[in-house]
């Protein structure tokens, strides 16, 4: 379709309203001989132009998908204070800080306290999730980076980006899934939440982490991996095609047990971008991070309108 533009020269506009105002600042100098007009100065040469894209206008605000963007990991946990830990959202039990990997099946607000639920875990791993296993060093700059590009490519596309964190915060998952919901609302108002982290431990390249098996949580649809293994795939063919990042094994990795798979309300994709612990990956995230910023956006996009 072609584009209509509109544009508007405000030059004769401006012009216009510095004849006025020349004349009215003159009446008042002769009328107040006492009180002389402060000095006003119009160029009526300026000239402004107004560029309307009637074609990409935003949606209405009410119209707009909800997109929540959550940086990986943050401050360390022993950087934070049992009371920072509290409201950020973490527990503390017998077995110390952290939290449940479930919601009771059939729930999505009912946390499993090791009981009640699917059971799903990484090898070794329990229904307790320890706070000090998500302590990263570096990652969660870089996460955070990463998806400020992304909700700004995203807010220019029209859709509404919520944040699970702005700043070095650490929220646990639990507390990051508040995002999907309204202020004060029980029923998720969010389209997709996506989880963007960097990977570590000998590789290169980027992934998303692929959904398999089955998830038990309360108002998902039946295509609830589906959906997330097509919006995961979808960012990460973006960010092959825009980056200097290659694809990590063949796109994906097998990591489907995670926490946020098991408690998200909505659709989720989980990337892995580039190893921050590879020199080479770390380069191109340094250097490259506004256009892994706009390949987040894009695959969103791709996803809801490709
Ligand atoms: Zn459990």
């Amino acid at each position: 379709m072609k584009k209509r533009i509109l544009v508007i020269i405000l030059t004769a506009v401006l012009a216009a309203a510095a004849a006025v105002l020349g004349a009215y600042v003159g009446r008042r100098s002769d009328n107040s001989e006492e009180n002389p007009s402060p000095e006003i100065s119009v160029t009526p040469e300026a000239t402004a132009e107004i560029v309307l894209n009637t074609e990409t206008e935003k949606p209405a605000e009410e119209d707009k998908k909800i997109i929540v963007l959550d940086p990986g990991h943050g401050m360390t946990s022993d950087e934070m204070s049992d009371e920072e830990k509290a409201n950020q959202g973490w527990t503390h039990t017998d077995k110390g800080w952290g939290e449940w990997r479930h919601w009771k099946t059939g729930s999505r607000t009912e946390n499993c306290e090791g009981y009640g639920c699917s059971g799903r875990a990484p090898e070794n791993g329990s229904c307790w999730y320890p706070i000090a296993n998500g302590d990263r060093d570096g990652e969660g700059d870089i996460n955070l980076r990463n998806v400020m590009y992304a909700k700004q490519y995203l807010e220019e596309m029209g859709y509404e980006v919520r944040l699970t964190r702005d700043n070095n915060s650490n929220p646990s998952m639990t507390k990051r899934l508040e995002s999907c919901y309204p202020d004060g609302g029980t029923e998720p108002d969010a389209d997709a939440f996506v989880c963007i982290h960097s990977n570590a431990g000998g590789g290169s390249g980027s992934a998303y982490i692929e959904m398999s098996g089955v998830y038990d949580q309360y108002g998902i649809s039946e295509s609830y991996a589906d959906d997330g293994n097509r919006l995961g795939q979808c960012i990460n063919s973006a960010i092959v095609k825009n980056t200097s990042l290659v694809e990590y094994s063949g796109g994906t990795i097998e990591l489907p047990e995670l926490i946020l798979f098991c408690k998200s309300p909505i659709t989720i994709a989980y990337l892995e971008i580039g190893f921050f612990d590879n020199a080479g990956d770390m380069a191109i995230l340094d250097s490259e991070a506004e256009a892994i910023g706009r390949s987040i956006a894009e695959g969103i996009d791709a996803y809801f309108n490709g």
